[in-house]
């Protein structure tokens, strides 16, 4: 299956969808930005992106998209200690994947450093920022609270040629780490603890991923995320709610300065059921082996997404479904799944494939014959396909009963069932091994029953899929629960003991219809009346196919 088609994307003149487009509509009214709308995305690379990311891309370069603006990639790379070249390359991958356009635009701050620098010094001067010699504890316990004020630095009224100095000396590389800061001059009793003589810069004697050794100053943050915006031209700088107490700062910033100010817009990050979003936790999962990698079908990450058979398309419907909001909430990871289920419905070819076999031998029936078999209902262009029927065949061990409960209508001793495509068969004997396991089921067939061009009437309640024993073939299949057991794991204390121990299931021998051969990696199906499976990119060999089931047919966990 191919068809994922990363530049068309849905909802195209959807302006003044949510409280953002009302802002920029209004903007562009008033002629604020001169008709200019320019987003960005920018992530620290310092871990893969997840579906909350997803969420920001997709509205960042919804947008740029909507009102013919421009999206940035801009790596918000200032951190030395935490980041590399991987994630910087499976950042570019999932942005391009989810369809966020940022044309030639990969951009990093720490390309900026020089400029930022050159602007520290430009605050210097101006009497608004100073050395402070006073390290990370001491400035944490003389910041003061939320009730009371912070305590002002004694090195808070330094020269300017002494700060320019120091400045120079601390970027020469003269101080060990941590012994002096750059902190802006502002108000250390102000309401907003961000505005209390905030760091600018730290001493990090540590290579930079792109830098090198260049530098062994870095900017942090706040100093920082502002400058970048600005640097860019960005009209709209749209981040995450607890960004709301930092914007006075951005905003002191860039007007001391007096350079390119873009209006900040916050908006509640996502947060989904049953699994984690912060990149700590899910380093965390990753580096101590409770999963199998960033990409593990499993992680709500967009390679994990990707891998398990999601589509570009559903994660930006689930975008969609799911809006902009001003508060935090906990979004019901079932929306996700029926996105997903959706999107397969129309696009994924029905093929029968069985997960759990029982062999059935039909006593009746000599030779071997071909059925037609529908791809797609959904899709009249999926046309069809033959697939072999003969004398042995497997059923799903569920579709059988000795002692069936009310209300089942699948196979029982003396009863009949319809196989999907083919005849109606009476299960006349049961077989079992000496442990009185059920191990085959000797039937006979109809054959006036056959599906479409049969000549008796015969009705029965129950159709059950199958495949044919000798012509089909063994693969693994995966399937997959939920990673925690807990509905917000966390806000668990100890998040790691909710992890669910049954999410992951293998089956090592499910029985396949021979047309899924040829199956490649990502190529997407149903499995009749089993879900929605995606050919694994990871474990698949030439020997051996293995499926990852993206989501069941239905919501099972739906009370
Ligand atoms: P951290 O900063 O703790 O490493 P982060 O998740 O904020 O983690 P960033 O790389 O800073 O990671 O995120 C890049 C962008 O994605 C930011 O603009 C941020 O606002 C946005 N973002 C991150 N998490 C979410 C989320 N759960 N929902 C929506 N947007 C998010
Ligand atoms: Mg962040």
């Amino acid at each position: 299956m191919n068809g994922t088609d990363n530049k068309n994307i849905t909802n195209p003149e959807g302006k003044s969808k949510n409280f953002i487009y009302e802002i920029i509509d209004e903007d562009l009214k008033t002629n604020k930005w001169g008709g200019k709308v320019h987003t960005r995305f920018p992530p620290e690379p310092n871990g893969y992106l997840h579906i909350g990311h997803a969420k920001s891309i997709c509205l960042n370069y919804g947008i740029a998209r909507d009102y013919k603006g421009k999206f940035n990639l801009r790596f918000d790379d200032t951190n030395p200690e935490k980041e590399e070249q991987e994630y910087v390359d499976s950042i570019i991958e999932d942005v391009k994947w989810l369809g966020g356009d940022f044309e030639d635009r990969i951009l990093y701050g720490s390309d900026y450093f020089e400029q930022m620098y050159m602007w520290a010094v430009e605050l210097i001067k101006k009497g608004k920022a100073y050395v402070c010699d006073l390290n990370a504890d001491e400035i944490r316990q003389t910041r003061g609270t939320l009730t009371e004020p912070g305590k002002e630095s004694p090195y808070r009224n330094r020269s300017v040629e002494e700060n320019l100095d120091l400045l120079d000396r601390m970027r020469k590389g003269e101080f060990p780490n941590g012994s002096k800061t750059l902190r802006a001059k502002i108000d250390m009793s102000s309401p907003n603890i961000n505005l209390r003589d905030p760091i600018m810069y730290r001493i990090v004697h540590e290579v930079h991923h792109r830098q090198g050794s260049d530098w062994c100053i870095y900017p942090t943050y706040d100093w920082a995320h502002g400058n970048e915006d600005s640097i860019e031209g960005i009209t709209h700088s749209i981040c995450t709610l607890e960004f709301e107490n930092h914007r006075p700062l951005y905003d002191w910033f860039l007007d001391q300065l007096g350079v390119h100010h873009p209006q900040q817009i916050e908006f509640a990050r996502l947060n989904l059921s049953y699994t984690v979003m912060s990149k700590r936790r899910l380093l965390q999962l990753v580096k101590e082996g409770y999963v199998d990698g960033w990409d593990d079908p499993r992680m709500p990450t967009i390679s994990g997404y990707r891998r398990r058979g999601y589509t570009p398309e559903s994660i930006r419907n689930f975008a969609e479904i799911i809006g902009v909001a001003k508060r935090d909430a906990l979004t019901d990871i079932a929306l996700l799944e029926y996105s997903i289920r959706d999107d397969l419905n129309k696009r994924a070819n029905r093929v029968m494939a069985v997960l759990k076999p029982l062999k059935v031998v039909i006593t009746n029936y000599v030779g071997e014959e071909e059925l037609d078999a529908v791809n797609n209902p959904e899709n009249p262009d999926a046309g069809s396909r033959k697939i072999p029927f003969s004398n042995e065949l497997f059923i799903e061990q569920s579709d059988f009963m000795e002692n069936p409960p009310k209300g089942f209508h699948r196979l029982v001793p003396g009863g009949e069932v319809r196989l999907r495509y083919a005849y109606i068969i009476k299960c006349e004997e049961v077989i079992k091994n000496d442990n009185g396991d059920v191990i085959e089921l000797r039937c006979t067939y109809d054959s006036d029953t056959k599906s479409g061009s049969g000549s008796s009437n015969k009705k029965v309640k129950g159709v059950i899929h199958w495949v044919s024993a000798k012509h089909s073939f063994d693969a693994e299949v995966r399937l997959y629960d939920r990673l925690f057991t807990v509905e917000n794991p966390g806000a668990e204390e100890d998040w790691l003991s909710k992890l669910n121990p049954n999410s992951l299931e293998v089956i090592t021998n499910a029985k396949l219809e021979p047309s899924l051969r040829n199956a490649k990696p990502l190529d997407k199906f149903q499995f009749e009346r089993m879900g929605y499976f995606c050919v694994d990119t990871k474990y698949s060999t030439a020997d051996k196919l293995v499926f990852n089931r993206t989501v069941t047919l239905k919501d099972s966990w739906k009370k």
